[in-house]
């Protein structure tokens, strides 16, 4: 049986000094009903036009653009902020104003975000009861959108390492330097190689080899921003894509990178392992098709391999 929960966390109202002056913290207000297929049917029919045009996309941003337009007459509001965790998301729309009320929503132990409205009036009792009246027509295009964005993650990860999948390169390259060329932007490229990857293979096993590369997706990880992109290319083989960074500050970060990977060490059963790895970085030409810049990169990675392996070679 669907479940379905919108938990009013807060209704604050502040004064102009931006204090506080009342705050209703995680009343658990409406959970609208054990048996909510049927009354959220019955609500969407209500709403006939807010469901409908809620069904024309599976973007998150745009659900919330949609719903807030359309409820903008019933619950007048000036700004909306929509955060979801799972996906690293957080809109914001609008002038910020004195009170707000703020929902997390939830259908079947799923997670659908948190949505905060705000106005310079207080959120009366029956405007809250309309808005949560409302709110169930945005949960299951709310729900449709997650499962759609959490296929597409599984689509474009790879499962050992978390990181992206090589399917996800070809089309995250050419969007950023298309990106890169209309913002006169910098765009790097750093090509990662275990060193004797396979000696780990044949000394403790397949299964420590794999350990070996989750650690190695995680440390490269842990040196990186949240917008750098980190792709598992082949076997023991990594491509990071960093946008908005030039040659030398891709240089800075592969050696950052490279002895971090050096210094950490791997328990595995009695055995303590290390690794190395060679790095190879290239940043984007005004020329460059997407095979001209990764070639450039992969080899100055196997020039790193040349000479001596676990170090870093930059070709401008
Ligand atoms: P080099 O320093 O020249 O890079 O040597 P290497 O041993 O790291 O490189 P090589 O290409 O000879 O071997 C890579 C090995 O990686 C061979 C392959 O069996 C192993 N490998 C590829 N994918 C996986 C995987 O998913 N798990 C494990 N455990 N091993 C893998
Ligand atoms: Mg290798
Ligand atoms: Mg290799």
């Amino acid at each position: 049986m669907a479940q379905t929960s919108l938990y009013l966390l807060q209704r604050n109202s502040f004064n102009l000094r931006g204090e506080a002056v009342m705050s209703e913290k995680s009343a658990n207000l409406a959970i609208i009903s054990n048996n909510t297929f049927e009354a959220t049917k019955a609500v969407n029919l209500h709403n006939y036009d807010i469901s409908s045009a809620l069904q024309t996309t599976l973007e998150f941003n745009e659900l919330i653009a949609i719903f807030s337009s359309r409820i903008a007459n019933r619950i007048p509001h000036s700004a909306y902020i929509y955060i979801n965790q799972e996906f690293g998301l957080e809109v914001k729309s609008g002038v910020f104003t004195r009170h707000s009320c703020n929902y997390a929503l939830k259908v079947e132990q799923q997670q659908l975000g948190e949505l905060t409205l705000m106005r310079n009036y207080r959120f009366s009792d029956a405007d809250l009861q309309s808005l949560e009246a409302l709110l169930c027509c945005l949960i299951y295009p709310l729900k449709n959108a997650t499962l759609f964005h959490q296929a597409l993650k599984m689509a474009y990860t790879d499962p050992l390492t978390q990181t992206h999948n090589r399917a996800s390169f070809s089309d995250s390259m050419k969007r950023e330097i298309s990106l890169a060329t209309r913002n006169n932007q910098h765009l790097s490229l750093i090509f990662f190689d275990i060193d004797h990857f396979k000696a780990i293979n044949d000394t403790y096993g397949h299964d420590c080899g794999d350990i070996t590369l989750a650690f190695a997706a995680k440390w490269i990880k842990e040196s990186l921003r949240d917008s750098d992109m980190v792709f598992r290319y082949g076997g023991e083989e990594f491509v990071i894509l960093l946008s908005d960074t030039d040659a030398n500050g891709a240089e800075l970060l592969a050696e950052r990178i490279r002895s971090s990977i050096e210094h950490h060490t791997i328990a595995y059963g009695m055995e303590t392992i290390k690794i190395t790895a060679s790095l190879g970085v290239s940043s984007l030409r005004a020329d460059d098709t997407v095979e001209s810049f990764v070639k450039r990169a992969d080899g100055a990675m196997y020039a790193a391999k040349n000479n001596g392996r676990n170090q870093v070679v930059l070709i401008k």
